[in-house]
């Protein structure tokens, strides 16, 4: 469906802003910029980054090196494809010049207000510093993400999440396990605008009990991670609880499209992801209407690069690197979220201007290093499981599959004692399918209900030896 600015002017006005803020115009300038030509808006993007990169020239010694090195002087900053010529951030470059990425001096508005960890769990986290405007530009992103999504600001939703992303319950604690955490308003847009009740509930519930809440609150959204909604997909839900849910949002973990089927055909709703980095906030969000994601340009600016960091054709897939535009506390650049994505060209359908990009893979690392069609093995197993489960609700409640470093498949799944020789076959069968040649490693398909790493962050339903990072 073709959108324009009069539709998300319209959308934008069931949006009610706390009186402190009404008089803001980003509000209304975040819609008018979706629908600038795409001339206006490579504008908007070379001013604002030649304006960081200056101000890297000048006072971040990280970069005075880097240009040093590349003998690139203040004056070429203003040509097109100077970003191109910085080297690629990885994160271990972060944590090793840390310090040499904070700015010499600061202004007033660009001291530090809060800072966070670089996602992933591989050596130590490295404190990120932001200052006020790259904060102060999450809640507005959220709620523009959330008018794509067409979520109705007085709608109800339910967040199931891990206990260190909700918020604190009202004495101050993590939530724990069975609370429930009620608010008068959504998380992350409260701060700015009115929005109807939510609740939050940490993920390491049981599916039970999860299952349990939603049908007992029957919120119109619900968010959680994207292997937790795979696996309330297969349980019964009530029909008033169905009803009443308009759309949910998977978040965290990668979403493959086998996943996103059989989330919206069990629960009949769409299923909306965003895209975003601790490092640098929210940095896209899926669209509804084309199936990419649109980049927030006023905050940060997106590029798909092959292995020589160069611009990757449209259709093939690359690395994820990002260039944060508000955050002058610890400017990154060309930041590697070592996440691969899909470069795409030409205009979305939904008619925003928006740069944009692809499907996300996920890790880099999780992906690269795997046994030719593993995942294609994965997709298999995971299709047969939802065959049978669809048609005996409630009966299977997790899964995860393990790989180890033979390449042989552990698949363990909790669910009932009746319904698991049949699974178990059809299993089986669907990975002797999966596997055109004789030389299959060997399969076990056994019913447990302990799985590896369940009380870290993420839930992961594949795991394997040959990536043995975990994505947290
Ligand atoms: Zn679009």
């Amino acid at each position: 469906m073709l959108t324009t600015h009069a539709t998300e002017k319209k959308a934008n006005s069931i949006w009610k802003l706390h009186p402190a803020y009404s008089g803001s115009a980003l509000h209304e300038q975040l819609a008018a910029n979706e629908y600038k030509t795409v001339e206006e808006l490579a504008r908007q993007r070379s001013r604002a980054l030649r304006s960081l990169l200056e101000y890297c020239y000048d006072l971040v010694p990280y970069y005075k090196e880097v240009f040093e090195r590349l003998k690139i002087r203040r004056r070429h900053l203003r040509e097109p494809g100077i970003l191109q010529e910085i080297p690629i951030l990885e994160k271990a470059m972060v944590a090793a010049n840390a310090d040499k990425l904070r700015p010499l001096y600061t202004a007033p508005d660009q001291r530090v207000t809060k800072t966070t960890r670089t996602s992933g769990t591989t050596g130590q986290p490295t404190i990120i510093h932001h200052d006020k405007r790259s904060m102060g530009m999450f809640p507005w992103l959220k709620q523009r993400e959330l008018r794509w999504f067409r979520y109705d600001p007085m709608g109800t939703l339910l967040s199931i999440r891990p206990d260190v992303e909700q918020a604190r319950a009202p004495d101050g604690d993590l939530l724990k396990k069975r609370e429930i955490l009620k608010l008068d308003s959504w998380p992350y847009t409260a701060e700015l605008f009115q929005t109807g009740r939510s609740w939050g509930f940490i993920n390491t519930n049981t599916i039970q009990d999860q299952v349990e809440l939603l049908n007992k609150l029957k919120p119109n959204y619900l968010i959680m991670q994207s292997s937790g909604l795979e696996f309330i997909s297969l349980q019964e839900i009530s029909g008033e609880a169905k009803n009443n849910l308009r759309a949910v949002q998977g978040i965290s973990n990668t979403l493959t499209p086998n996943m996103r089927a059989q989330v919206e055909n069990a629960l009949n709703v769409p299923v909306h992801q965003d895209y975003g980095l601790n490092e640098i906030g929210l940095v896209a969000a899926r669209c509804p209407e084309g199936g990419r994601y649109h980049v927030h340009e006023e905050h940060c600016l997106v590029e798909i690069v092959d292995e020589r960091s160069l611009k990757c054709v449209p259709g093939s897939t690359g690395r994820l690197v990002v260039t944060s535009l508000s955050n002058y506390a610890m400017p990154l650049l060309r930041y590697d979220a070592d996440d691969l994505a899909e470069a795409v060209e030409g205009n979305c359908v939904c008619g925003r201007t928006l740069a944009s990009f692809g499907a996300v893979h996920g890790r880099y690392r999780r992906t690269a290093f795997l046994p030719e069609g593993t995942f294609q093995r994965w997709a298999e197993l995971q299709a047969a499981m939802y065959e049978l489960a669809k048609n005996n609700l409630a009966t299977v409640r997790k899964y995860q599959a393990y790989q180890d470093l033979t390449g042989a498949m552990e698949l363990r799944i909790d669910c009932d004692e009746d319904i698991f020789i049949a699974l178990r076959e059809s299993c089986l069968q669907a990975y002797a399918r999966a596997y055109k040649s004789n030389a299959a490693p060997p399969i076990s398909v056994v019913r447990s209900k302990q799985f590896r790493g369940e009380m870290e962050r993420k839930f992961q339903n594949f795991i394997s030896e040959f990536t043995p990072e975990s994505d947290l």
